[in-house]
C-alpha cells in the first residue's frame, strides 16, 4: 500500500510535538501526529500537571492546619490518599482529552502507534491493527524522555518509585528517601513532607536546587529543614538493600559509607531521551548522551528531520519543547523565526515554598566577566506577603552594572512561579534597570518586591 503523503509529520504528542503541529496546521500545512500512548505527553499525562495537582492538594492540607492564625475554624484535618491521586488523575485526564479536540479542530491526523524512521522522508507506525506508512519532506521528532536509571537504584514500583509511581502512590510512605533535588525531586519530597511523611533527601552535588542561584537553593534548603525535611548533601546512593517493608540505603558522604532505613525511595536523578531504536544513527544524525545533537533551530544536520523538545538539548523543560515546536514549524513554512534563547528560558519549581529563575546566577554572570549589581527584596517588607501569611522569600536581581541589562532573577517565597513572568517579559524586551525602575506595580501585590529588587541593586529600596 502506498504510504500516505503530508507536508510535515510530528512523532510524539508531548507539548512539543502537539503544539508543533498546531502551528504547522495554522499555517496551512497538512499535518499527522504520531503517538504511542497518551496525547499530551509526559507533561499533562505523568508531569507538569499531575504534579501541580498533587501539589496543590498538599498546599490546602498545609493551610488548613494553619485555619486558627486567620481567625477560622478546622479540626480533625485530614486526608485521603486515594481521593486525592484521583482528582491529580481527573485533572491530567481532562487535559489530555483537550489535545484531542485541538487537534481535530485544526485537522491534524492523528496516528496512535509507535513510530519510527526507516529512510529519510518514512515513517513506519506500529499500530494496533498493523504497521502504518507514512511519508513527509518535515519530520518533526518529539518523543521526549523517560526517568534516568542508575545500577542498583533501579525502580520496581513497591519499594523504589520514579516519577510515575510517585503520582500514583498505593500507600503513603512513612520514611521516604528521595534520591536527588532537581525540581522532580524537590516537588515530591515537599509534598510528602507536607502529608506528613519523614522525608530525607540526598543529593550528589553541595546543595539541593543546584541550577539555582546559591543564595536561593541555601534560603530554600533553610525552609525545608523547618519543616523537618533532612537535606544531606554531597553525598552518594551507592547502593540499596531491598527486604521488604524496608529498603537499606547506603549513602557515601566524605569517603565514608553509612546506612539508613527507608520504607520507600523515589529515584530522580534526571531523565533519558526516548531517542533508541528509532533508525535516527542509520539517517545521519548524531547522538550524545541519549539526546539527538541540534543546532539553535533543532535541525539536525538530516535534511527534513527536527528534533524539539526533552529529545534534545535542555533545559528540558514543558515551555522550552512548545516554543522550540512554534519556531520549527514556521521554519518548515519558509519563516525567519528567532532561535530559541535558553538564557531567557524560566525555570520554576512548584514546591513549599516556590523557586523561579531565569538568566544567569550571580556566580554564573561573574564567572562570565561581568561586573554586577545585585538587588535583593525579602517578602517580609511586603504588605501582600504578610496580608497573605507568606512573609518568607526573597527576590534577587543582576544586572550588568555597565549597562543595566537584566541579567538574571531569581526567587524563593510564595507565589513566584507565577511571578518570574514579569522578567521573563522584561529580558525579552531588552529593558534595562531604568525601565524596570520606571514602572509603575500595582499595589498591594506580591509583583511590588519585583521592582524593589530593582530599586534595591542601584540602593534606591523604598520598603526595606
Ligand atoms: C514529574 C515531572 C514533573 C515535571 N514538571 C514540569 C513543570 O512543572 N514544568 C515544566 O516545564 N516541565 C516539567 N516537567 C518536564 C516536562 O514534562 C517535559 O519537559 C515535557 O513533557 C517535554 O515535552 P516533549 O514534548 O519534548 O516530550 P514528552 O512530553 O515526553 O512527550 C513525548 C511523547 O512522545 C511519545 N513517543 C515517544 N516515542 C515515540 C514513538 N517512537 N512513537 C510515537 N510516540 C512516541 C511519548 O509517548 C510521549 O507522549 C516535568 C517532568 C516530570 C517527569
Amino acid at each position: 500500500m502506498a504510504a500516505k503523503s503530508f507536508d510535515v509529520i510530528v512523532i510524539g504528542a508531548g507539548p512539543g510535538g502537539y503544539v508543533a503541529a498546531i502551528r504547522a496546521a495554522q499555517l496551512g500545512k497538512s499535518v499527522a501526529i504520531v503517538e504511542r500512548e497518551h496525547l499530551g505527553g509526559i507533561c499533562l499525562n505523568w508531569g507538569c500537571i499531575p504534579t501541580k495537582a498533587l501539589l496543590r492538594s498538599a498546599e490546602v492540607f498545609h493551610l488548613m492546619h494553619r485555619a486558627k492564625e486567620f481567625g477560622l475554624k478546622a479540626e480533625n484535618i485530614g486526608y485521603d490518599l486515594d481521593a486525592v491521586v484521583k482528582r491529580s488523575r481527573k485533572v491530567a485526564g481532562q487535559l489530555s482529552g483537550g489535545i484531542g479536540h485541538l487537534m481535530k479542530k485544526n485537522k491534524i491526523t492523528v496516528v496512535m502507534g509507535a513510530a519510527t524512521l526507516p529512510a529519510k522522508g518514512k515513517v513506519s507506525v506500529k499500530t494496533d491493527k498493523g504497521t502504518e506508512e507514512l511519508s513527509a519532506p518535515n519530520i518533526i521528532l518529539a518523543t521526549g524522555a523517560r526517568a534516568r536509571e542508575l545500577p542498583g537504584l533501579e525502580a520496581d514500583g513497591d519499594l523504589v518509585w520514579t516519577y510515575k509511581h510517585a503520582l500514583q502512590p498505593k500507600r503513603m510512605p512513612k520514611k521516604l528517601l528521595v534520591i536527588g533535588s532537581g525540581a522532580i525531586g524537590i516537588e515530591f519530597a515537599s509534598f510528602f513532607n507536607t502529608l506528613g511523611a519523614d522525608v530525607t533527601v540526598v543529593e550528589v552535588m553541595d546543595r539541593i536546587l543546584p541550577v539555582e542561584d546559591e543564595e536561593i537553593s541555601n534560603f530554600a534548603r533553610k525552609q525545608f529543614e523547618k519543616q523537618g525535611m533532612k537535606i544531606i548533601a554531597k553525598a552518594m546512593v551507592k547502593k540499596l538493600d531491598r527486604a521488604a517493608p524496608k529498603v537499606t540505603a547506603h549513602i557515601e558522604r566524605d569517603g565514608k559509607t553509612g546506612t539508613m532505613e527507608f520504607d520507600t525511595v523515589i529515584s530522580a536523578v534526571g531523565i533519558v531521551a526516548n531517542t533508541e531504536g528509532l533508525g535516527l544513527e542509520a539517517l545521519g544524525a548524531k547522538i550524545d548522551r541519549s539526546f539527538v545533537v541540534t543546532d539553535q533551530y533543532c535541525r539536525t544536520g538530516v535534511e527534513g528531520l527536527y528534533v524539539i523538545g526533552d529529545a534534545t538539548n535542555g533545559p528540558w523543560l514543558a515551555h522550552k519543547a512548545s516554543h522550540e515546536g512554534v519556531m520549527v514549524a514556521e521554519l518548515i513554512a519558509g519563516g525567519h523565526p528567532h532561535a530559541v534563547d535558553p538564557s531567557s528560558i524560566a525555570g520554576c519549581t512548584y514546591c513549599h515554598p516556590q523557586v523561579a529563575s531565569v538568566g544567569l546566577t550571580e556566580a554564573k554572570a561573574k564567572e562570565a566577566g561581568y561586573q554586577v549589581k545585585v538587588g535583593r527584596f525579602p517578602f517580609i517588607g511586603n504588605g501582600k506577603a504578610i496580608a497573605l501569611g507568606e512573609p518568607e522569600g526573597m527576590i534577587k536581581t543582576i544586572f550588568d552594572a555597565k549597562t543595566g541589562e537584566l541579567l538574571g532573577a531569581h526567587m524563593v517565597g510564595a507565589e513566584v512561579t507565577e511571578l518570574i513572568q514579569g522578567y521573563v517579559v522584561g529580558r525579552q524586551l531588552e529593558t534595562t534597570e531604568e525601565d524596570l525602575m520606571n514602572t509603575v506595580f500595582p499595589h498591594p501585590t506580591l509583583s511590588e518586591m519585583m521592582h524593589e529588587s530593582v530599586l534595591d541593586a542601584y540602593g534606591r529600596a523604598l520598603h526595606f
